[in-house]
C-alpha cells in the first residue's frame, strides 16, 4: 500500500484545523471498508459498528501523533485491528484466510503477533540500543523490503512475491508454502533466502549513507545478520506492503486487468484471502449495490465531532 498521498495530506491539515467537513468526507471515505473488515472478524453487526465508531474516535485522538508512514486507511486498519484484539482478549486476528486454513494461523499455536502489535520493539536484540537509531532502522528496513516487492511487481514476478508474501504476511511454513502451489520445498527456502540477502544488502546500503550524512562512525546495527521474520512480518502487516489499491480491487471484477495482473490479484484476494484487501472488494460491491451508509455516519460523526480541534 501507497504512504501518505498529497490528498491524504490536504485532508488530515483541514482535519488538524478543526474541519467537520473534511472528517466528514473522511468517515465516508472509510467506514464502509472497516465496517466490511470488523464483521468479517467479529460477525455481529452491532458490535462491528461500535469498534469502527471507536476506531475514528481514536484516530482523532491519535492524529496529533501520526507521522504520516501509512496511508490513511492503512492507519485506521491498524487502529480497528487493535481493537478486535482487545475484544478478543489478546488473541491473535489473522490478516488473511490461508492463515486460518493452516496449523501456523491456529488460535492452539498462540504466536505473540498480537503482543507484537501492541509493542513496537518485539526483536530488540537485532535492534541498536538507542531509540533514535531503532526509528531509522525500522524505516530503512520498511523501504527495503517496499523496494523488494515493488521490484517483483515491476518485473511482473509475481511467484516469487507470492511466495515471500506466504512466508511473511501470512507467516506459513516453507512446507505449507510448497503444497499450496505445487514446488519443492528446497525452491521456496531458495527465494527466501534470495529475498533475505537482498534486503540485507539493501539495509546495508541505505544505512551506510544514513551514516555517512550523520557523520557516524560505526553502524548502528550488525547488518551481516538477517532480520528475524516476525520483525519482517510485523512491518508487512503493519504496512500491508503488498495490498492492493483500491481501484485495482474495483477493476477486478470487471475484468480489465492484464492477465498476470489478474493472477496475482486473483491470489490475494481468494487464495490468500487478504482480509483488508476483501473488505474493500465487500465495501465496493455494496456501495454499487445501495446506498444506507447514512446512518452509520451520522452516528460516527455525532459521537467523534466533540474530539475535533476547536478552530
Ligand atoms: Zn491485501
Amino acid at each position: 500500500m501507497a504512504e501518505l498521498t498529497r490528498a491524504d495530506k490536504y485532508l488530515l491539515d483541514a482535519i488538524r484545523q478543526g474541519s467537520s467537513e473534511g472528517w466528514s468526507q473522511l468517515v465516508e471515505r472509510h467506514q464502509g471498508r472497516l465496517l466490511a473488515f470488523a464483521r468479517s472478524k467479529l460477525g455481529q453487526a452491532a458490535e462491528a459498528e461500535d469498534l469502527v465508531q471507536e476506531t475514528f474516535i481514536s484516530f482523532l485522538k491519535a492524529l496529533p501523533n501520526f507521522r504520516g508512514e501509512s496511508s490513511i486507511e492503512t492507519y485506521l486498519f491498524s487502529i480497528l485491528r487493535h481493537k478486535i484484539i482487545n475484544w478478543f482478549r489478546g488473541r491473535q486476528v489473522n490478516v488473511c484466510q490461508l492463515q486460518s486454513l493452516t496449523k501456523a494461523g491456529n488460535d492452539e499455536q498462540p504466536r505473540q503477533a498480537a503482543d507484537q502489535l501492541l509493542s513496537p520493539a518485539p526483536t530488540a536484540s537485532w535492534y541498536a540500543r538507542r531509540d533514535e537509531d531503532h526509528r531509522l532502522q525500522h524505516d530503512v528496513l520498511t523501504e527495503a523490503l517496499r523496494e523488494l516487492i515493488d521490484a517483483y511487481k515491476k518485473s511482473l514476478n509475481f511467484r516469487n512475491l507470492q511466495i515471500i508474501e506466504m512466508i511473511f504476511y501470512c507467516q506459513l511454513r516453507n512446507r505449507e508454502i510448497a503444497r499450496i502451489i505445487n514446488v519443492e520445498e528446497n525452491h521456496v527456502a531458495l527465494i527466501k533466502h534470495r529475498c533475505l540477502k537482498q534486503i540485507r544488502s539493501s539495509v546495508s546500503e541505505k544505512l551506510q549513507i544514513q551514516s555517512s550524512r550523520a557523520n557516524l562512525s560505526q553502524h548502528p546495527i550488525d547488518p551481516s545478520s538477517d532480520p528475524p521474520d516476525a520483525l519482517l512480518t510485523e512491518i508487512w502487516q503493519q504496512q500491508r506492503l503488498s495490498c492492493l489499491k483500491r481501484n485495482t480491487i474495483g477493476a477486478y471484477p470487471l475484468g480489465t486487468l492484464d492477465e498476470a495482473w489478474r493472477d496475482y490479484v486473483a491470489f490475494h484476494l481468494d487464495r490468500l484471502g487478504c482480509e483488508f484487501c476483501r473488505a474493500n472488494l465487500e465495501d465496493l460491491q455494496q456501495k454499487s449495490t445501495r446506498d444506507d451508509t447514512g446512518s452509520l455516519r451520522r452516528r460516527i460523526m455525532e459521537s467523534t465531532v466533540g474530539f475535533l480541534n476547536k478552530p
